[in-house]
């Protein structure tokens, strides 16, 4: 029997208490200032999504730019910052990338701390599972590569891992068996919307425009220097221009005439309804054919995703044939799961390179920058990216952490293939 709402409610606020609050915006003060437009910025970020963001708060804070505005088409948080899973790890086998995301993953365990804002980190862990010998040794290799680099990784046989994630109990029914898997107890999951809101108060508190509803469409240009957008609110000025605007990446590419090694293709997630605690870390695996990951959030609901769609598609519509079959593979490892509801399974639209590696380089012209290419994987390097993204863009030089980042190694071969840094790295 549902207990009455009123003992649903903590004793500090009634029903009514709320109410009044939410009328008399007594306690819900917005987080950050609406801003209109000026004529001119030293700096324009296009995207509000959480690389947008995070590079205004960087050049704000480590690099005094005073004038910067953040340009969203639509508003903070619509974009894939607000879609994601919330996984956050640095378990990458490349040293272009695991040194890269070690250096989010560090930033993340005091996001809260810097920006004043609780992000909810939690360091649940994350465990790649194996289902056979072969797997293991691709996940050895993997934590060897990790922590030659200094990053914390285990490998543990089938008898560690069962300790570790009791979830996984051995006697329950499994279609594959699960020999082992490499555990990254410092990755886990950080709360998506609450790293965008938080950026955005921050980076309004030290002077930055947030401007929703305004897309970029265009770019003036004079002499080979960019020198306005274009947008919905008309022309805006700026002496520099980032986009960072994730599964649109393509589209800047064509509106500067530039190719890019870029397709936009769905990635599509789901929750059940709550439930008890059951699952106390993140779990990713390959299950036959299909990869699926899933983690418990802190309402209770069992948050899972699997591969990409396959096509590339700017839809945003979940498809039902990735729902079952992320379910079945669920249902298949956890058998205790089966029979929970699915309450939302929604999509959003991962900007994929060809190597799976991002990009954070100039685009086309001296003082136009582009931060994109994160693929199914970006969530986890917003406070790196930020950070890197805002010293490439305020000294004109690329940080040692991004270099490898750029775009010309498509055109020299020099690709970090990994296979998307995202939630499925490959076996190697
Ligand atoms: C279902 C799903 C699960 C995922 N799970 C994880 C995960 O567990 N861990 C992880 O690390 N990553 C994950 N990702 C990937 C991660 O969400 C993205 O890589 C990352 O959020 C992209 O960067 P962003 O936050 O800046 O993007 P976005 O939030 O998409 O920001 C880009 C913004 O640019 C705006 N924009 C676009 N064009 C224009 C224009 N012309 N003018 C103005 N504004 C414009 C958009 O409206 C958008 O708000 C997942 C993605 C999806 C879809």
């Amino acid at each position: 029997m549902r207990p009455p709402a009123s003992r649903l409610l903590a004793p500090r606020y009634s029903a009514l208490s709320l109410l009044r609050a939410r009328l008399s915006r007594e306690y819900w003060q917005p987080l950050w200032r609406r801003s209109t437009p000026q004529e001119h910025y030293d700096v324009v970020v296009v995207g509000g999504g959480g690389h947008g963001l995070a590079t205004a708060y960087h050049l704000a804070r480590d690099h005094g730019i005073k004038r910067i505005a953040v340009l969203e088409k639509k508003v903070i948080g619509y974009g894939n910052v607000g879609r994601n899973t919330t996984i956050v790890r640095s378990n990458y086998l490349l040293p272009e990338n695991h040194y890269f995301y070690e250096d989010s993953l560090r930033r993340y365990e005091t996001l809260s701390h810097d920006l004043n804002y609780n992000v909810m980190y939690s360091p649940r862990g994350v465990v790649d599972l194996a289902n056979s010998d072969d797997e293991m040794v691709g996940l050895a290799r993997r934590g060897n590569a990790m922590r030659l680099a200094g990053i914390d990784a285990e490998l543990m046989d089938r008898q560690g891992l069962m300790k570790y994630a009791p979830v996984l109990d051995p006697t329950l029914p499994r279609r594959y068996p699960i020999v082992g898997g490499l555990v990254q107890k410092r990755g886990g999951t950080v709360r998506h919307d609450a790293v965008a809101w938080g950026y955005a108060r921050a980076a309004a508190a030290l002077g930055v425009d947030i401007i929703e509803h305004c897309e970029v469409t265009g770019l003036q240009t004079t002499a080979g220097i960019a020198t306005a957008v274009e947008t919905t609110r008309g022309p805006i000025k700026a002496d520099r221009i980032v986009f960072a605007v994730a599964g649109h990446t393509g589209h800047i590419g064509a509106m500067l005439g530039v190719p890019l090694p870029v397709e936009t293709h769905l990635l599509q997630a789901m929750v059940t309804e709550p439930i008890k605690p059951l699952l106390h870390t993140v779990l990713i695996y390959m299950y036959g054919h299909s990869e699926v990951y899933m983690a418990q959030s802190d309402r209770g609901g069992l948050v899972m995703g699997g591969t990409l769609d396959g096509f590339p598609s700017f839809a945003r519509e979940p498809l039902w044939h990735r729902l079952e079959e992320v379910v079945q593979s669920a249902v298949a490892m956890l058998p205790q799961v089966a029979g929970i509801k699915i309450l939302r399974h929604w999509a959003g639209t991962n900007d994929q390179t060809m190597d799976g590696s991002p990009l954070i380089d100039r685009l086309r012209y001296e003082n136009v920058f582009l931060n994109g290419g994160w693929c199914y994987g970006g969530f986890k390097a917003i406070p790196a990216s930020g950070a890197a993204c805002a010293r490439l863009v305020a000294s004109g030089r690329a940080p040692d952490l991004i270099k490898g980042f750029n775009l010309s190694r498509f055109a020299t071969g020099h690709v970090l293939d990994e296979k998307g840094a995202g939630p499925f790295p490959v076996r190697q």
